[in-house]
This record gives C-alpha cells, structure tokens and sequence, in this order.
C-alpha cells in the first residue's frame, strides 16, 4: 500500500508558518510542535510569558499528526500501579491528573473553538480473552475509589455497541472521546499564536548549547537565545536532545483507513461515536473518522517492508474482527510512540532552566495536552512538590533501550508469537 496519512489528507490548509532564519531572543523556548509543546506554549502565553516555539517540520510532523485520535483517560498503568511506583500522595494524584485529562482536551477545544470533528462518546477497552475480564474489574474498581464510575459491560454488550463477537467483555470509560488530531494541533498552534506565543515550523534544532544563564539553540538558518528551554521532543528526539533519547524506547505503531463506509455498515458497528483499543499486549485500536471512514490501527514494524506487513496484518484483522466492513483501504501510515521502562511520563528538570516533558506510552493526546500545562506551571512558579507529576532532578534512564532498539526486528515476529500462544490482558 502506498503510505498516505489519512490526517494530513483531511486537515486542509496547512498553517503557514516560516523558518527560524535570524538571530532572537526569547524568555522560554519550547523545542516540538506536538501536543506537549504546543499546549505548553499556549499556556505561558497566555500567562504572559514571552515564548518562541521550534518545530523541525510542520506543525504535528511527529506523532502529533499520526496518532489514532483517541482521547484516552489515565496511564498506562493503573492506579495502584502508580502509587507502587510514585508512593501513595503522589501516585493517587498523578492518576486522578491523568484521568481528568480528556476534560482539558475537550475544554481547550471549546474554549478556543478548535473545528477539530472532536467527540465525547467514551473510550472502550474490550477483552480479547476471557482471563483478561479480571484486570478490567480491578481497574474499574481502582477507579472508583478515585471517584470515577466507569463500567463493565459484558459480553453481549459489547456485541452489541461494536458489531462484533470476537472480544468478551469490556470497560467502558465515559471520560474519553475522540478528535481529529491533526487539526487539534493546528488548533492549539492557532490559539497559542493568539496568545502571543511566535511558532516557527522547518527548524530544527540541530545543537544546543550553554549561553551565559541560558542557552542558545542553533536552526539551520537562525540561532535562538532564552534563558529557559522546554524540550517536547519526545519519540521523535534525536542527538540535540540525548537525555531523552537515552530514556525512551520508539516504536511503530500504524493505521490504515477505508473510504467513508455504507451508513448500513455504520450503523451496525463500532455505534454511538466510540472508539476502543483492545487489551492485547500488542494492541488494536479501532473508529470511524467523522466522515465514516474505518480506522484501525496496531502494532508497526521496522523499515519500510515490516510497515507493509503490518499494514497487512491490519487489513486481516479489520476483516476478522468486522467481516461486513467494505475493505477499501485507501490510507496507512505509521508514526512513533515513545516507550518508558516503567510505562510512565517523565517530567525532569536536571539544571535551572531547562525542562524535558515525555514518554505518553501511547496515550499522549490527552496526557501530553495536560503535560503542556503542568510545564506552564512549572515555569510560572509552581513548586514541584505541588505539580501533580513528579519532577525528576535527572530523567529515568532506561539501560535496555539501546539494545531493545537494536534487537527491533527480531522483536516484532518475537512478540507476535508469545501474542498469539498468550494474548496479555489489561495493558
Ligand atoms: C500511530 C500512532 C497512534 C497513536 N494513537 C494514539 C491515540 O489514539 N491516543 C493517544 O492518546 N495517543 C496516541 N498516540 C501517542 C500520541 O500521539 C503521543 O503520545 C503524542 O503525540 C505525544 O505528544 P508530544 O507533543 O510529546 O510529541 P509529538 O507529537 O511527537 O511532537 C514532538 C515534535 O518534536 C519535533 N522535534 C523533534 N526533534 C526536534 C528538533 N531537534 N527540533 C525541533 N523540533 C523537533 C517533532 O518534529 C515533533 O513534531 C499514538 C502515536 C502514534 C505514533
């Protein structure tokens, strides 16, 4: 299949913003135009803060404009899981933060009027085998202690909302939703620009260095001297950034998507505006685009032929899961998801006047929106001790990672096998 993303196709206009091309000064630089970066901007923006941002691309070139559009509440870990690791005080409200994330999404878009074909029908998490039911009826029990009533539906339920009997039972979470992410971060890119924040697009950063109290960061074409640097690099950080990069694991993950679907079809699956990921290790995450066009999307691969075969094995599993589709595949394209050792954001400070912010393990539409913010008040006086993430003095090297990215091609087929002998539940 040709590569074509289906967002980009549909976003319409570009924003037209130009590259760094001389020399500036800036209070706060903020490095990536995704949703971290941007949500960023526009926070301190609007708090007054002198901001020029530095996107490598266009605005969403990285996983901002690739991403599945769902807008999914909580981390990846659960949150007993996250008391475990982050201790009880700071644990509880790093999830209650998370789960309360898709409602500064889908206030932003309101709030800014962001025509991003945004949806609040929820977030399901169906069961792909039976003995994945129990984690599900854990989580939604750890989510009640925390105040949020989600629901398990059973098997017939999900029958019945998805059009499909493969999976055999499911979590229901209303807090989630779904958008357009592309013209999401486009709108964010507007709204901060009206906040007075200067974007410029086809820059990246090539060297950063120290400069007196601040730091001077070098663009093909321009030099950008600020007294502090926020880096929103995340899965897409090269040699400019190595903290991150030494910190995270990238990886695949790809979709394909159909011509608008027959209303028939529609109405039969995947109904009311849902959009789901199932509980496989490696994941399916499935909806229809506002236009009805069937998006799936899984685990990628390496290299261009292992993206063919995962678009591949994408079309199988669309045909399996819901025979009825049309299967006018038209679009698949891929982008890179940003893996921590511990399936956990990273906020760190490791001198004055620098902050790194990533690793949304593939939840970062809502996550790395709310994670903007958090920077913004970071920068505009909040302690670390009152910020509902934890701010490492030094990012949370990962010592795996180099090898786990150099043994990528084998892991794929690997984790394929140990997929189908034992499907793991509740990821
Ligand atoms: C295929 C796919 C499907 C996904 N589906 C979902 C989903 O359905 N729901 C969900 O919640 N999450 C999903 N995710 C994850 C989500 O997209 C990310 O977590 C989120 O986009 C992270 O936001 P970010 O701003 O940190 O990073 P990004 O959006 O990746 O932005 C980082 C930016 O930094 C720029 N950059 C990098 N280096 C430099 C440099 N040196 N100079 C200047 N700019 C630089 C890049 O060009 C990029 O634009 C998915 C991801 C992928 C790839």
């Amino acid at each position: 299949m040709t590569e074509t993303n289906l967002w980009q196709w549909t976003a319409g206009e570009a924003l037209a913003l130009p590259p760094l091309e001389d020399r500036r000064q800036a209070e706060i630089a903020v490095v990536g135009g995704g949703y971290a970066g941007l949500s960023a901007a526009l926070h301190l923006a609007e708090r007054g803060r002198e901001v020029v941002l530095l996107e490598a691309g266009g605005i969403g070139a990285g996983a901002a404009g690739r991403n599945g559009g769902q807008v999914i509440p909580g981390l990846k870990q659960d949150p007993e899981a996250v008391e475990r690791i982050w201790g009880p005080g700071r644990g509880i409200r790093a999830a209650a933060f998370a789960g309360a994330a898709p409602d500064l999404v889908f206030e932003l878009i309101a709030r800014h009027r962001i025509a991003c074909d945004a949806v609040r029908g929820g977030w399901l998490q169906p069961a792909a085998a039976p003995g994945h039911l129990p984690t599900l009826e854990r989580r939604v029990a750890q989510w009640a202690r925390l105040g949020a009533s989600l629901r398990l539906l059973s098997r017939a339920e999900v029958a019945e909302r998805l059009g499909t009997d493969a999976y055999h039972g499911a979590l229901f979470d209303f807090r989630g939703g779904s958008l357009h992410p592309l013209k999401f971060a486009r709108g964010l890119a507007r709204a901060a620009m009206a906040a007075g924040a200067r974007l410029f697009c086809r820059s990246p950063v090539r060297k950063i260095d120290r400069s007196g109290d601040g730091w001077r960061l070098v663009t093909p074409r321009g030099e950008l001297r600020c007294g502090v640097l926020v880096c929103c690099t995340n899965a897409y950080s090269g040699p400019p950034v190595p903290e991150v990069s030494r910190c995270i694991l990238p990886l695949w993950s790809v979709q394909i998507a159909s011509e608008p679907q027959p209303a028939a079809v529609r109405e039969r699956i995947v109904r009311d505006g849902i959009c789901a990921s199932d509980t496989r290790r490696l994941l399916t995450y499935f909806r229809f685009d506002a236009e009805g066009r069937f998006v799936i999307g899984g685990r990628g691969a390496v290299g261009e032929r292992g993206r063919q075969r995962a678009f591949a094995a994408l079309r199988r599993r669309a045909r399996a899961l819901f025979p009825d589709l049309e299967p006018s595949w038209r679009f698949a394209w891929g982008g890179l998801v940003a893996l921590t050792e511990n399936r956990l954001p990273q906020l760190a400070e490791p001198e004055p006047g620098l902050l790194l912010a990533f690793g949304y393990n593939g939840r970062g539409v809502a996550l790395a929106t709310a994670t903007g913010r958090v920077l913004a008040d970071r920068l505009t006086g909040t302690e670390p001790a009152d910020l509902p993430l934890p701010v490492l003095g030094r990012p949370r090297f990962w010592p795996h990672a180099p090898l786990l990215r150099w043994s990528l091609p084998l892991a794929g087929p690997v984790a394929g096998w140990v997929e189908r002998l034992r499907p793991a539940g509740g990821r």
